[in-house]
């Protein structure tokens, strides 16, 4: 079937994490969509054997294992390290090709690949020259213009001879900063509406409504959609609602003098919750004495990034702005630089128990200096934890979102610690559309989506969005 030929998933093609897909616009010349890294359950059995990569470190798994004979270009669809990670194997491998991507995605890329490299313990020479490298191949793109494939166009053209015979387009995808999906258009092949043919990739998608960002770009039409399915059986809580529900939260610190923390991701999750956090403050006088602590020092410089890039904010964090309002860097938000001041906050907050916000990574509580948070104060009552986003099975989060409401202990370096604060969940701040805004997705179309193909989602995931999509009788093609 053509359709298998024409993309191959060498990542996220089953699972949700390692997203890479190759386009082949001619049996010679693809692109390739992403080069993630595999995460979790996916690193297991991925990728394997003497891949192209081995031996720049990165661990097992995250090797390039394909041939690159065929590539002529990257695109990126945001710099998530499931869509990023392996572009240092990538370039160790020999690629050398343009990397396309939005300018946020770009000014959002060295910190992301920084950090993965350091993980993946690569050598800092190795570090080095890949950001070098990567510098020299990227192609900060507009959102919403056209780049165009030429045949053989000379240097000052501005065609890209690797893109041939199809031209190239990113839409927002509302997902994090600088998110976009990316459509492929074929410069002489017309589908069965007269139309040119698309092929597009979704990247992964955001909500509507999500804080600083403006909502994904609908789709205009697709031949053949690939279509992420993170939340393909699920619906999402509304904004409104969590925020109820964080407000009820700061409202009991309040009360109690206790702290709020909230183990977050540096990237998109920890800016959407500042964002709604002052917002909450400055909508209540008696609010504006509440500490918010940001302890993070990667999570700082996204957040200094995200700040950096306002244009690219929606219009109600314009207005905030316009309205002398500073919704990331507000003045009851204290950003922590070094690990002594870390310690020292850590012990008047157990010491004093004073109420207060403190936003810090590990998202799942796995590293990072939530865990000395949570070693000094999980044992206190007056504590509220509250969980923003997924929390993998056989992570400290995970013990104390299931063990905590039971009174039970969550180990943290080897030692048990009881848990005796309120432990939440706020769904929704994870930044990728559920069932319902993915079937949108498809409905708004000018002419019905022709194929799908789901990606980036666990098997049950993808079933009941492949029924749905059936049941609605929203494409032509087949789902699979
Ligand atoms: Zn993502
Ligand atoms: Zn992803």
């Amino acid at each position: 079937m053509q359709q298998n030929k024409e993309v191959i998933h060498h990542g996220a093609g089953e699972g949700v994490t390692g997203s890479c897909h190759e386009f082949f616009m001619s049996p010679e010349r693809s692109v390739l969509i992403d080069c993630g890294m595999f995460q979790g359950p996916d690193a297991f059995g991925a990728g394997g054997g003497a891949g192209a990569g081995a031996g720049a470190g990165g661990g097992a798994g995250q090797d390039i294992n394909f041939s690159l004979d065929a590539v002529q270009a990257l695109v990126l669809t945001h710099c998530h390290i499931d869509h990023v990670g392996r572009l240092p194997a990538l370039l160790a491998a020999g690629f050398r090709g343009p990397i396309y991507c939005t300018p946020g995605t770009a000014a959002l890329l060295a910190l992301v690949l920084e950090d993965a490299m350091k993980v993946a313990n690569y050598s800092a020479a190795f570090a080095t020259t890949v950001l070098k490298r990567v510098q020299a191949q990227l192609h900060a793109t507009p959102l919403d213009v056209w780049v165009e494939g030429g045949a053989d166009p000379g240097p000052d053209q501005g065609a890209d001879p690797g893109l041939h015979p199809f031209r190239m387009r990113l839409r927002n995808a509302g997902h994090i900063m600088g998110s976009a999906y990316v459509e492929f258009e074929s410069l002489n092949e017309r589908d069965s509406n007269g139309r040119p043919r698309r092929v597009v990739f979704s990247g992964d998608l955001g909500c509507k409504g999500t804080p600083l960002l403006p909502d994904p770009t609908p789709l205009e039409y697709a031949d053949y959609l690939i279509l992420e399915s993170t939340y393909g059986d699920r619906l999402h809580e509304s904004r409104a609602s969590r925020r109820f529900r964080l407000k009820a939260v700061i409202e009991k610190a309040f009360v109690d003098r206790g702290a709020v923390l909230i183990p977050a991701f540096s990237i998109g999750r920890t800016q959407e919750l500042l964002y709604e956090i002052e917002d909450l403050i400055h909508e209540d006088p008696k609010w504006r004495k509440m500490t918010v602590i940001l302890d993070s020092p990667l999570a700082s410089a996204y957040t200094k990034q995200y700040r950096r890039l306002k244009a690219l904010w929606d219009e109600e964090a314009r207005q905030r702005l316009a309205d002398d309002r500073h919704p990331l860097n507000f003045e009851r938000l204290h950003v922590v630089e070094s690990h002594h001041e870390h310690q020292q906050i850590v012990e008047l907050l157990e010491a004093r128990g004073e109420p207060a916000i403190v936003i810090a990574a590990s998202g799942m509580c796995s590293g990072g200096r939530i865990v000395n948070y949570l070693k000094a104060l999980i044992g206190d009552e007056r504590t509220d934890v509250v969980f923003v986003g997924y929390q993998a099975v056989s992570t400290p989060g995970r013990q104390i979102q299931e063990y905590g409401p039971r009174g039970g202990y969550v180990v943290l370096d080897h030692q048990r610690y009881p848990i005796r604060a309120q432990i939440h969940t706020l769904g929704g701040y994870s930044a990728h559309a559920d069932q319902r805004e993915l079937l949108e997705f498809l409905h708004t179309t000018v002419a019905p989506v022709g194929n799908v193909r789901l990606v980036h989602g666990e098997a049950n995931a993808k079933a009941a969005l492949a029924t749905a999509i059936r049941n609605a009788n929203l494409i032509t093609g087949t789902v699979m």
